[in-house]
């Protein structure tokens, strides 16, 4: 995948592939220090002459044998330099060696859901905000059984579709799934005995693998053919369909490698002792003569022993000796002449003897023989398998579809996920949704997760979430969020019913969190993000903001939180899901038509508050916070000393009149969103000024002058 990304996009497009090596060039390595500082330990630096366009293009046809690379995608001068430079690197620090590549392809940012890298963090896609897979979403999901399938689920999962047939297309495959579960349960019965073909491949192409390996090829080779043999007479749907268009046989291949191989087979190919008896006939013979060379070797030790009168008599192999004769010390007045004397240890004395001497020859031509042939029938046995890659690579590829296609059914029929109906509309309409993992996690404690539903649509953009914290505000953000994702990435949704309008960019802006080694501070970190969300939110987008304007002062956060909401309903005009604990932001409701206030459910109970967890219509009346901080065990003598405080600020509120007023406000009314040209702005862009003459636009600058002073 070739990919190009501007210096704005590229801490994102990191976020998403998670790499473990980053190539670059010095120069750039340099000049780039600070925005790749959290990928230091990556960085693998080069010289800048390796990153030579010219040289990157001649290696690209080189390895793809075609005259030019334009047939594969039409690639900017980066992607080519970075394409060859991978190549360059790879023969470099495989001695030459090129694995089994597919043609490159470019990845075009317009067919993926656009998630900036905070956003992925946010909502633990791939890992937790601690770093860890344990808990997120992929875990949450990951059903696969096959190496191959659990990579193919991560790269999906970070990188999801726009594309609304591609969707359909992945959807399509687990909906067949679903409707066919016998099918699925033999499939999935295969998938798990299913080796890594694509590493086992790789292993193979980089003369690194040994004969376990071609035993992993012939496996997995011996999966895909059975997988195909079950689905021989259905008509499999979606991507599916496309998978078995290819009708390649890999019968053959996995004959000869059945009749080669041996049973029990060694890491190492100079181990030897691989090659299945009567595959070879000159190998058979060797090791004929090989074994009756042994056979050779135990008769003589019962010669020995016989004829010096020492049962414990024994012959012995080392690396540094060879075969030896070895009794205990207090035998060596009982060896006869011929036997020669080789070394002499604490207990034992060792010896030879000419007859052993040749026995040894004659074994040792024997094994190195069958080593030699064993070494060269292991080439011949890897150039058919390589003579294959290309398909092999490709069936790797299908097993890892059927792996996560497979595995999303499983996962939507034991969860209750539902298909999600994608379409180009702007609808976001959820019934009974739910959190993948808060949900998971709470059935683990036997608790019960309260679904919720949400109705975004062309009318109604934007819901205002208030209510306590605690009260589920940020779950039910996060969970629609994950909806999106896991819909365009192919998957069913956790809902009982859904129905998506397609989305082009998703923006969280979730809880803060202090970005100390960039030397930020928590509220800089929620500026930045809220700045990104606001200058890139399309209407196509999907925007989640928890808790904006938080991390300074009341009226400072108020105000923020007053206009980012403005800003997206009138001007980004996004579905919006905008939680917050100030519930003076409902008066917005006056102003911005496609807004609708939203409220988490709790009841209050002897002075104590529950939190239901619900999200209905209407406005939270207070914050509850010290309710809250009662719940997380502040001391008595502070919970009281804070409601003093807290009704004595109350009653001065009510007198200062700012919170009243909110509508004769400048910044409350959002007049500057829906401000009307002037009528010279309107003159002047209604000018066409390449047809003025000097005198006409003379004239026009003195009439323009005049509308000023109007
Ligand atoms: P807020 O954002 O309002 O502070 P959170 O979304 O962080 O609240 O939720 C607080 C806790 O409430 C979560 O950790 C979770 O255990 C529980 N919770 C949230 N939503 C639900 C729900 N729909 N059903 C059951 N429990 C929930």
């Amino acid at each position: 995948m070739l990919e190009s990304a501007s210096l704005k996009t590229l801490e994102s497009v990191l976020m998403r592939l998670l790499p473990k090596e980053i190539l670059i060039s010095q120069t750039l390595a340099d000049t780039l220090v600070k925005e790749l500082s959290p990928w230091k330990q990556c960085l693998s630096s080069q010289p800048d002459s390796r990153f030579d366009a010219q040289n990157a293009h001649r290696k690209l046809m080189e390895t793809f044998q075609v005259a030019t690379v334009e047939g594969f995608g039409n690639f900017s001068e980066a992607e080519i330099v970075a394409g060859g430079s991978i190549l360059d690197y790879i023969a470099l620090t495989q001695k030459g060696k090129i694995p089994t590549l597919s043609p490159p392809k470019q990845l075009l940012s317009q067919d993926h859901l656009h998630i900036d890298a905070s956003t992925r963090q946010s909502l633990e896609l791939q890992q937790t905000l601690r770093g860890e897979y344990k808990g997120s979403l992929l875990q949450t999901i990951d059903r696969t059984l096959t190496a191959g399938g659990g990579r193919l689920l991560s790269q999906r999962l970070s990188n999801p579709l726009t594309g609304i047939e591609s969707i359909q297309a992945r959807l399509s495959s687990v909906t067949w799934f679903i409707q066919n579960p016998s099918l699925l349960e033999s499939i999935r019965s295969i998938l798990k005995n299913t080796p890594d073909l694509e590493r086992v491949l790789a292993r193979l192409a980089l003369s690194r693998g040994g004969p376990r390996d071609l035993a992993s090829v012939r496996e997995a080779l011996r999966s895909w053919e059975m997988i195909k043999n079950i689905l021989a007479d259905t008509m499999v749907e979606g991507e599916l369909a496309r998978i078995f268009t290819n009708n390649f046989s890999y019968q053959t291949v996995i004959e000869t490698l059945d009749r080669a191989l041996d049973e029990t087979l060694p890491i190492l190919t100079r181990e030897g002792n691989f090659i299945a008896p009567g595959f070879h006939a000159p190998l058979d013979e060797v090791r004929h003569l090989r074994d009756e060379g042994k056979k050779c070797v135990i008769a003589l030790q019962s010669q020995y022993a016989q004829e010096t009168q020492t049962p414990s008599l024994k012959i012995k192999h080392n690396h540094v000796l060879g075969y030896y004769i070895e009794i205990t010390s207090n035998h060596t007045h009982k060896m006869p002449e011929h036997f020669i004397h080789r070394q002499t240890l604490a207990n034992n004395v060792r010896y030879t003897t000419v007859e052993l001497g040749e026995l040894e020859g004659r074994l040792s031509t024997a094994g190195d023989q069958a080593l030699s042939f064993e070494l060269s029938l292991f080439q011949t046995l890897l150039e058919i398998v390589l003579q294959q890659a290309q398909a092999i690579s490709q069936t790797a590829k299908s097993l890892s579809i059927l792996d996560v296609s497979s595995s999303l059914a499983i996962l939507a029929k034991e969860q209750g996920y539902t298909f999600p109906i994608m379409d180009q509309s702007r609808s976001f309409v959820i019934e009974k949704g739910f959190h993948p993992t808060v949900a998971h996690s709470l059935k683990t404690q036997l608790t019960e997760f309260t679904p919720n539903n949400c109705n975004l649509n062309d009318d109604n953009t934007f819901w205002l979430i208030t209510g306590p914290n605690m009260a589920g505000k940020s779950t039910f953000l996060r969970q629609n969020a994950l909806i999106i994702i896991l819909a365009q990435m192919g998957s069913y949704v956790p809902a009982l019913n859904a129905h998506i309008g397609v989305v082009d960019k998703i923006f969280s802006r979730v809880g803060a969190a202090d970005d100390l080694a960039r030397g930020q501070s928590t509220f800089m970190v929620e500026m930045v993000e809220t700045a990104a969300i606001l200058n890139q939110a399309s209407p196509q987008s999907f925007v989640i903001l928890d808790e904006i304007g938080r991390g300074t002062s009341t009226y400072d956060g108020l105000s923020i939180a007053w206009a980012t909401a403005e800003y997206l309903h009138t001007t980004n005009r996004s579905r919006t899901l905008f939680s917050t604990h100030y519930h003076e932001l409902g008066a917005l409701k006056k102003t911005l038509p496609r807004l609708s206030c939203h409220t988490m459910k709790v009841r209050e109970w002897q002075d104590k508050i529950i939190f239901l967890h619900e999200v209905i219509p209407g406005l939270a009346d207070r914050s509850y916070g010290i309710h809250v901080a009662e719940l997380a065990g502040i001391p008595l003598a502070v919970l009281k000393r804070a409601k003093a405080i807290l009704s004595s600020l109350e009653e001065k509120k009510s007198k200062i009149t700012v919170m009243k007023q909110e509508e004769d406000l400048p910044l409350l009314n959002g007049s500057y969103l829906q401000k009307k040209p002037s009528v010279v702005e309107t003159t002047l862009k209604n000018t066409e000024i390449d047809t003025l003459t000097p005198r006409q636009a003379l004239d026009l600058l003195y009439t323009l002058k005049e509308q000023l002073s109007d």
